[in-house]
């Protein structure tokens, strides 16, 4: 028996780029099959829709509304729905964060401020997990790769929402040399993805709990399989990576290795 969780799902109440609201996806992942999903609307730093003029705790009521919405209709079909966010560095890179709530956001005013190493050791101490969401994506908006290798629990290899299907193998395959879970997410902003786009997830051998069960399970790496298109994730090696690539090590300082050496 497998339970299949989608990991990274975005909400137009939270995330300025999205365009449904968390109460419209929910009939459509009960129909796929899905166990659950994680809503991981775009943090602080990253595209968020709350205004950074707010109270933290007006801020984080408010980005929570996403989520929440999500939840209550999640409560009325029968599908759980899980909390979560995506925090952004520099404008290029992005990590999906998992384990903690709104009670412990409220507590926790400097998260605004972290730097990747603090993210991953606060929210390790937390019961946490920190994955770098699309490490290898190269969209027009993304002006440089940053894979930090040291303060990340898992890297997610499959997104539906890049573009190329050589991003996701290069992901996985980064995944692999370090020696990381690797994660899929559908990376969802709108339910039109359901019908026109395609939508990945992560399987586990059980049930969901809260989301604490989720960090738990990427720490421990229990997840028993990922679900993606065909071949998405086959790395062929002439993969091309055309920005230029910072790598990062545990103490989050740029070390002066080459990508390709990292991924031979
Ligand atoms: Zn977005
Ligand atoms: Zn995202």
């Amino acid at each position: 028996m497998s339970f299949l969780y989608e990991t990274h799902l975005h909400t137009v109440r939270s995330s300025a780029c999205a365009n449904s609201r968390g109460f419209e996806y929910i009939h459509l992942y009960k129909e796929r099959g899905y166990s659950g999903i994680i809503v991981t609307d775009h943090f602080y730093n990253g595209n968020t829709a709350v205004s950074r003029n707010l109270p933290w705790r007006e801020w984080v009521n408010r980005f929570c509304r996403g989520y929440e919405e999500a939840r209550e209709e999640g409560e009325r079909q029968g599908l759980d729905v899980f909390f979560g966010w995506e925090e952004t560095f520099d404008d290029c890179d992005d990590y999906l964060v998992y384990g903690l709530d709104k009670d412990w956001l409220l507590e926790h005013p400097e998260v605004r401020n972290w730097t990747r190493r603090e993210q991953y050791l606060a929210l390790r101490a937390a019961g946490g997990c920190v994955v770098q969401a699309h490490p290898f994506r190269q969209h027009s908006y993304i002006r440089r790769i940053i894979l930090s290798t040291g303060c990340v629990d898992a890297v997610e290899a499959a997104n539906a929402g890049n573009y190329e299907q050589s991003y996701d193998a290069l992901a996985m395959r980064y995944a692999r040399r370090l020696g990381l879970p690797a994660t899929a997410g559908s990376d969802i902003h709108e339910t039109r993805q359901f019908y026109d786009g395609e939508i990945f997830g992560v399987y586990l051998e059980k049930k969901m709990n809260s989301i604490a069960d989720y960090a738990e399970a990427i720490r421990n790496h229990g997840i028993t399989g990922i679900a993606a298109g065909p071949g998405r994730c086959d790395y062929h090696g002439n993969e091309e990576v055309i920005l230029p690539v910072e790598i990062r090590d545990r103490y989050d300082r740029k070390i002066g290795k080459n990508w390709k050496e990292l991924l031979k």
